[in-house]
Order: structure tokens, then sequence, then C-alpha cells
């Protein structure tokens, strides 16, 4: 009786503590709203097995069908936050007809038939299909992190250790009532592993939340506020793992540098926040110019750089030049009223063996041509010492 009290207080204390938890961590990082669907899910975990140990005895057997349904209930926000955060489709209608036919198999078992046992073997076996289904998504989505591949390992073997739990009621408790049953040390032995189940899912729970702020806060300090590009250093580290990636997929890969023509001057006349407006707007330019694939960067005050994925020197051309005419015959009278704001470009195409600084050398001295050819251009430079208009 006494391992009986603590196993129905351990499982409903643990899940309002990790409901708790991700209540809180949700409260704090509000831009990661999957989060809450991890509280909900723990906190109707709690309330499943909470109802179970305060309802009356006469009413035991309702009580463990509340329990099951609402367990298996309790995986579906799970999915929503797992799958949500990676942008994936939520098999939503599988796992409601699974919880659906969970549902009615364990009212079946517990109202009807009064057996007890088969009932919870049922929620166990609901449970590991639904686990595994939401395993078999993850597994499938492309572009995972390190942590992202551990989840479907995790949630694998809460699939199998459901299933182990139904396989273990099936032999050591067939066709039981309720209160033998609950007496039962199969009954014990099953709330502890599903205490530790329900840690092994709350540890990968955090493993996701922690990863992502984790990501969010390094893209944050690497993104420039004013333009929304990435900084000189983060710029160069991504450039270092696109040129390593290049050169395995023999992919070109071209570099383009630019700065804004004489940006001094029109601080001098506007002031310094009409220049950073300016600053601004160039960097909205070359977002829209550019692909997701390209690395986008504002590696000075007024110098810009993109690294063009897939791109050989004429491709690159074609893009600076219409950053170059999307800039002169942008409407910045807002900030610097009849003035209109040109930027001079240099490109470079990778040949495959050079260092970045080799490449970036090579794309700085066409934009140094560009300048002393007028401004407002662009200039590629063909070889190490070749440079074309
Ligand atoms: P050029 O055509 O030869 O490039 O002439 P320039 O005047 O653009 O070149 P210079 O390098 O002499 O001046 C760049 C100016 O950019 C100087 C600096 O005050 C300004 N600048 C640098 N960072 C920022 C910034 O974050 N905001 C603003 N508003 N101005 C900046
Ligand atoms: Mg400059
Ligand atoms: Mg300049």
């Amino acid at each position: 009786m006494g391992a009986q009290i603590v196993v129905g207080i351990m499982t409903p204390a643990i899940s309002f503590l990790f409901a708790f938890v991700f209540l809180i961590f949700w409260y704090k990082r509000r831009d990661l709203a999957y989060v809450k669907h991890f509280a909900f899910g723990y906190a109707l975990v709690g309330v499943a097995f909470a109802q179970a140990a305060l309802m009356p005895s006469a009413f035991a057997a309702l009580a463990i069908v509340i329990t099951c349904c609402l367990s298996m209930a309790s995986i579906v926000p799970s999915a929503l936050a797992f799958m949500g955060r990676l942008n994936l489709a939520v098999p939503l209608k599988t796992l409601l007809f699974i919880v659906a036919l969970g549902t009615l198999s364990t009212a079946a078992a517990g109202l009807i038939y009064d057996n007890v046992a088969n009932m919870a073997m049922i929620g166990c076996a609901t449970a590991s299909a639904m686990f595994a289904c939401i395993a078999i998504s993850l597994e499938n989505s492309k572009n995972k992190s390190t942590t992202d591949n551990y989840i479907p390992k995790i949630l694998w073997v809460t699939a199998f250790s459901s299933f182990m739990q139904s396989v273990f009621i099936w032999f050591s408790a067939p066709a039981l009532d309720v209160e033998t049953f609950q007496s039962s040390s199969t009954w014990i032995i099953i709330n502890m592993v599903l205490t530790i189940q329900l840690c092994a899912v709350a540890v990968a729970m955090a493993m996701v939340c922690v990863s992502d702020a984790m990501t969010i806060v390094s893209q944050q300090a690497m993104t420039d506020e004013l333009s929304g590009l990435q900084r000189r250093e983060g710029f160069e580290d991504l450039a270092l793992a696109t040129l390593d990636k290049a050169k395995r997929a023999g992919v070109s890969v071209s570099l383009v540098v630019c700065d804004l023509d004489h940006f001094k001057k029109i601080n001098d006349t506007y002031g310094h926040l009409a220049g950073d407006s300016v600053i601004k707007a160039f960097g909205k330019i070359i977002q829209q110019n550019a692909r997701s694939t390209d690395i986008l960067g504002r590696i000075g005050g007024e110098e810009f750089a993109l690294l063009l994925w897939n791109a050989n020197a004429n491709g690159a051309n074609l893009v600076a030049q219409q950053l170059r005419s999307a800039l002169s015959q942008s409407d910045l009278s807002d900030h610097i009223g009849a003035t209109k704001c040109t930027a001079s470009f240099g490109i470079s195409q990778w040949n495959g063996k050079d260092t970045y600084l080799d490449l970036f050398a090579l794309a700085d001295k066409a934009l140094y041509l560009a300048k002393h050819s007028g401004r407002d251009c662009v200039k590629v430079a063909q070889a190490k010492t070749e440079i074309a208009a």
C-alpha cells in the first residue's frame, strides 16, 4: 500500500514539475512558441495521474480509463511541438486515429469488460505507436542539427519501452479487477517505468529548447542589427565553410564586395542617422536580390559582401548590376532628399584552390578599380593579375 501511494504521487508530481519548468522556459523565451505545447502535454499527464490518485475507489475503473485517455492525448501537443519547430507537417490524422482507437479500446476493456490489465496494456501499446509515429516523422526530416538526430532515438527508446510495458502486463497480469490490479507489483513497475519515460522525453524536450535558444543567441550575435546581414566575423566563418562545401560538391562560388559611394558626404550633409537609414535600405535591397544559399554580410561601415553559391563571374556580375541599379533607383528621399546614393562593386570567381583571403583580395582589387573608374559600376577580376570591365 505504501509503494502504491508513493507511485500514485510520484507520476503526477513529476509531470506537474516538468509542466511548470517548460511554462517558465516559455515565459522567458516567447520566441520559442512551441515550448508551451511541451508544458501543456506534461500538465495533461499530471492531471491524468492526479485524478486517478484522488478519485474515490468506487470510480477506480473510470479513473484508469481517464488516465489512459489523457496520457495518450498528451502525446499530441508534444508531436506538434517536435515537428512544428522543424516546420514538418504533423501526421495529425494518424495520431488522432491512434488516440481514438486507443481510447475506444481502453474504455471498452475497462468499463464494459472490467479488465483493467487489458486497459493498461492497450494504453501502453497506443503510446508506443504514437511515439514511433513521431520518431519516424522526425527521422525523415532534412537539415537536422546534431541535437535533432538524438530526439528520434530517445523517442524510439520510449516507444520500445511502452511496447515492452504492454507485453509485460500481458504476461504478468491477465484479466484483473481494478483493486487487485492497483495493488499488484505490475502496476507499481509500470508506473515506475512510466516515470523514467517521462524524464527521458523531458530530457529530449529540454535538449531542443536549449539548443534552439543557443542557436538564436548565436545568430543574434552574428547578425548586424542595422542591415540585418551577417557581421564580418560571421560572414567570414560562413564563407570558409561555404568554400569547403563548394570544393566537395564541385560548385562554382563567386564573391561580390561593394562599397557605398561618397558616403562620408551623405553623412556630412544629412547626418549620421540619415546615413544609417541608407545602410538599412541597402541591406534590404541585398536581401531581396539574394537566394537563400548566398552568404550576405556587412563587413565594414558602408562595405558589404555577398558570397554567391553556384555562381560564376558572369552570374555574379548580373547580381551586382541588379543591386547597383536597385540602389541608384531606390527612393531614399525621406532620408537624403533628392540626392541619389550609389555603390561600386568588385567581383572575383573562386578558382577552387585559393584561400578566402586571396578571393577577397581579388574582389577588393576589382572594387578599387570600380572606384577609380568613376564609381557606380561593377568590375570583375578574371584572374589574379587581370581585371576586366
Ligand atoms: P568612397 O566613394 O571612396 O567610398 O567614399 P566614402 O566617403 O564612402 O568613403 P570613406 O571610406 O572615406 O567614408 C566612409 C564613411 O562611412 C565614413 C564613415 O563616417 C561612414 N560610416 C561608417 N560606418 C557608418 C555607420 O554605421 N553609419 C553611418 N551613418 N556612417 C558610417
Ligand atoms: Mg568604405
Ligand atoms: Mg564608401
